[in-house]
């Protein structure tokens, strides 16, 4: 275990608000570890094709983090390794940790000689499932650290051994374990974000039943260049281009059987993803089913894709998605009111813009911290912790980077005053 260090802060979760929150603490003087339980930092903003409102790529944002990691020896990067418990203790916090194996070390130049001798694919999760990856992997192009990994469940392990031999810098470590490990802190960064809603439990709307449905996350990967179309708006059945999208929004929230709140990002990122569609066809169509038109701080972006004729939206809770045999197509059936006359629509793909639910909802949480009925972490007033971003409640970047930032200057200020 590692001996306690009374100046150390520890950022639990390496997507965009811990980034920011552990660059401002160690541009400031302190020692900071920041641990992620994925093979590279990001988080989700890294399988984003853009970012609303200005629709620039996030590499734009990420690179420059990533940049600043690069250059300042007080951060410490853990990749996969998840953090499983926070315990209180006398001067602060002891944190257990699973590190996994990743069996490709730091020799690794992500050369790419691997993946060919590897005989085994699996479904590529960074892409949502839409494309698969050999079982040796680079987590995506602009990975940080571009290194490639061994996913454990799909690799035979030294019975293939395959990879072993192609590799010309001998990156690759097959005996490597998974460890227990120990870290102690005098403050904690919670910043481990979200996860989809299960889309799988919205029957209703055709997801799973209807191939053509997917969801908001699948239609960033769908849209992304490096993603498993290259770009282009396929449907998954046949590969058909998607001209007619129907956006069908609070799929799941705002309804007290799924989420009962807003997740206060939805509308926009079906707003950035409507303006996709209309750029990459231009005779395409989209229809957006809304229950209320939420912009927040970027009603200009709402007015701006308001004001395409091609861009129809429609004021009605969705209740029936079903395909029409033979062809892939899919109708759509809204109704803005339990008695109000309905509205139907034909589509080549469906998206529903589904929620976030903070990754805390079911995990262990820190001792001491209380969260919310959703699973929101509330603790954000307790000595030596901070919740940020999309832990703490659903928020856009900017948010959840204000956020992280007012706690690296808080976590930065108690230390410089101890
Ligand atoms: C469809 C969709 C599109 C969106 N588009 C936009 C957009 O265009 N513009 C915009 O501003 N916002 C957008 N958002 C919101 C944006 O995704 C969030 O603001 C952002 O991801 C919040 O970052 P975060 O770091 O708080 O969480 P995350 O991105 O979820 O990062 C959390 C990190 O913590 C790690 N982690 C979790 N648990 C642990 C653990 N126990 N130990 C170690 N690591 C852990 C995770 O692996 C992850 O890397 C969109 C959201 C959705 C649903």
């Amino acid at each position: 275990m590692a001996g306690l260090d009374p100046r150390r802060v520890v950022v639990v979760g390496g997507g965009i608000s811990g980034i920011t929150s552990a660059i401002e603490i160690a541009e400031t003087g302190t020692e900071v570890t920041l641990v992620e339980r994925s093979p590279s930092l990001g988080g989700r903003v890294a399988g984003m094709f853009r970012y609303f409102p200005k629709l620039c790529p996030p590499y734009c944002g990420l690179e420059i983090q990533y940049r600043r990691i690069k250059a300042n020896p007080r951060i410490s990067v853990m990749t996969d390794t998840e953090v499983t418990a926070a315990d209180k203790c006398a001067d602060g916090w002891k944190l257990s940790l699973r590190r996994n194996a990743r069996k490709v070390t730091d020799r690794c130049t992500a050369c790419d000689e691997c993946t060919a001798a590897c005989p085994v694919e699996r479904r590529n999760p960074h892409n949502q499932a839409l494309d698969a990856t050999k079982a040796i992997f680079l987590p995506h192009r602009l990975a940080f650290p571009l290194r490639y990994a061994i996913d454990a469940q799909a690799c035979p392990g030294a019975s293939c051994g395959k990879c072993v031999p192609a590799c010309p810098f001998g990156a690759i470590d097959l005996s490597m374990q998974p460890q227990d490990l120990e870290l102690t802190a005098s403050k904690v960064i919670w910043a481990t974000g979200w996860k989809p809603y299960d889309a799988a439990r919205l029957a209703h709307l055709g997801f799973q039943r209807v191939p053509n449905v997917i969801t908001n996350v699948m239609f960033e990967r769908l849209a992304a260049l490096d993603g498993p179309t290259g770009g282009k708006l396929l449907r998954p059945s046949d590969g058909k281009e998607a001209k007619r999208v129907v956006f069908v929004q609070c799929a799941g929230s705002r309804d007290d059987e799924h989420l009962p709140y807003c997740s206060a990002v939805c509308c926009q990122a079906s707003l950035k993803q409507a303006s996709f569609v209309r750029e990459t066809y231009p005779d395409s169509r989209v229809e957006i089913f809304y229950t209320d038109r939420r912009a927040g701080d970027n009603e200009d972006f709402l007015r701006k894709v308001q004001s395409d004729p091609n861009i129809v939206f429609t004021k009605g809770k969705v209740g029936q998605v079903t395909e029409e045999p033979g062809s892939g197509d899919i109708t759509v059936v809204a109704q803005d009111t339990p008695t109000g006359p309905s509205r139907t629509a034909i589509a080549d793909l469906v998206v529903l813009a589904t929620g976030i639910v903070p990754e805390t909802s079911l995990a262990a949480i820190p001792s001491g911290i209380t969260r919310d009925a959703y699973g929101f972490l509330t603790g954000s007033h307790t000595e030596g912790f901070e919740v940020v971003g999309c832990a703490s409640r659903p928020s856009d970047v900017t948010r959840s980077v204000q956020d992280a930032t007012g706690a690296g200057i808080r976590a930065q200020r108690s230390l410089a005053v101890r």
